[in-house]
């Protein structure tokens, strides 16, 4: 399930049990060609949001390929990828930041033309106070971001920062788009504007590299604070 670009990739770089060992030493990543015998693509999903993103649901029955396609050691598949998901919750987050910016200023062009009442509906405080605010979120992200950016190319670990950017992106995502949903009215319900196909969109970045409730673990577990667990020092 869930293969991003699934139906029309060349190859895919999965991860797959290779010994019976402990759970997080028993994994390699390996690159299968999906022309190799046993990949099937069974069905292209038919998703909520980011349509225009093929997601793939993929069956491997017996699948053979040679050693060469490891990617690394053996048993040390779970470690790259958890070392991978550093930079894709990064970017994830980042990925946002233009995408939040874009709905912003679309609703205050909407909202300033669109007349009811006796005037334009970002006239009314609530409304232009509302998209303020969320301006000031998406600046206070974007700062989180930078920092952790520095901080990557400067060689540092930087699972907290990141892990704090996708989960805060993930969920201003979804209370920047409801808010400029709403001021679009009617219009923000159909299929025909931007800030609908913002609202669809966002919704994925707090489920997809990880739910929100996985960002919060891993940050409980930095802070000790998760049953069982000791602390971390990390940057
Ligand atoms: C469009 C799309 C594209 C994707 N592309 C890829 C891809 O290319 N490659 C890939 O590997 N994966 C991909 N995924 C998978 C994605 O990473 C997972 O969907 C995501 O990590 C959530 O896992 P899950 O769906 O198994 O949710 P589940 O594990 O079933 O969790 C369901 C919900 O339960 C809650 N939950 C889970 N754990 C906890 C917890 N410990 N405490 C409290 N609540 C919890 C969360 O709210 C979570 O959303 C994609 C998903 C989507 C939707």
């Amino acid at each position: 399930m869930w293969i991003t670009n699934g139906t029309q990739a060349d190859w895919i770089c999965l991860l797959a049990n290779t010994s019976d060992g402990p759970v997080h030493r028993n994994k390699s990543l390996i690159c299968v060609p999906m022309k190799t015998k046993g990949v099937q693509v069974a069905r292209k999903l038919d998703k909520l949001g980011m349509r225009s993103s093929d997601t793939a649901q993929i069956f491997f029955d017996n699948v053979r390929v040679p050693k060469r396609n490891r990617i690394g050691e053996e048993g040390q598949g779970f470690t790259y990828q958890m070392i991978q998901f550093q930079e894709e919750r990064l970017w994830g987050a980042a990925a946002c930041l233009k995408a939040h910016e874009f709905i912003i200023n679309a609703t205050i062009e909407y909202t300033r033309n669109r007349k009811a009442f006796g005037g334009s509906i970002l006239d009314n405080q609530v409304v232009h106070f509302k998209l303020a605010e969320m301006q000031t979120e998406v600046e206070l992200l974007r700062s989180l971001i930078y920092r952790a950016g520095e901080a990557l190319v400067a060689g540092e670990d930087v699972t907290r920062l990141a892990t704090m950017a996708k989960l805060k992106a993930g969920r201003l995502g979804r209370e920047l788009t409801d808010a400029c949903l709403q001021y679009w009215g009617g219009m923000g319900f159909t299929n025909e504007t931007p800030v609908s196909r913002a609202y669809r969109d966002s919704r994925l970045t707090s489920i997809g590299g990880g739910a929100d409730e996985v960002m919060l673990m891993v940050l409980c577990k930095m802070m000790g604070t998760l049953p069982g667990m000791k602390q971390k020092g990390n940057a």
